[in-house]
């Protein structure tokens, strides 16, 4: 169990070092900030639907190393999906931090975001890997505004 906990920080580590699909998106259809004070971590998602399936996400911001890798690692589940199956991986990623995943998460189904089960020994932390899932739902939402995790 270990070796594969050490494997799952490297996963994190190099999505914070080197994030995927980290640019501001032009031609969005939807776009979202999305902040956590208790940490400081800044994030904006940028969202490209046709016929209510995401067809390109990208994200900007600053924060702390799991909340860069999880909006990276975001960025790159997403493409294919409807709306309803996004809502459902959060969902599951969410219950999965806070730990309601008894006894072990669906590993099958979260795909990458298993690398994050370790976050659910740190209450303090499941903000920072969840800012981006928040800040995608106003920006289906079409909001706009920021939103924070308070
Ligand atoms: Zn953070």
């Amino acid at each position: 169990m270990s070796e594969l906990r050490d494997l799952y920080q490297e996963v994190i580590l190099d999505h914070s070092r080197q994030p995927r699909n980290f640019y501001a998106m032009e031609d969005s259809s939807h776009r979202a900030e999305g902040y956590n004070p208790l940490c400081g971590d800044k994030v904006t998602i940028y969202l490209r639907c046709e016929d209510d399936v995401v067809t390109k996400v990208s994200f900007e911001g600053a924060g702390c190393a799991i909340s860069t890798a999880s909006a990276s690692i975001l960025t790159e589940c997403l493409v294919g999906k409807t709306r309803q199956a996004v809502q459902e991986l959060f969902d599951s990623f969410h219950d999965m931090l806070t730990g309601k995943a008894e006894p072990l998460p669906d590993t099958e189904k979260l795909g990458k975001l298993a690398v994050f089960q370790g976050v659910c020994e740190f209450p303090m932390r499941v903000k920072c890997a969840t800012l981006a899932w928040h800040a995608l739902q106003a920006a289906f939402d079409e909001t706009n505004d920021s939103i924070t995790t308070e």
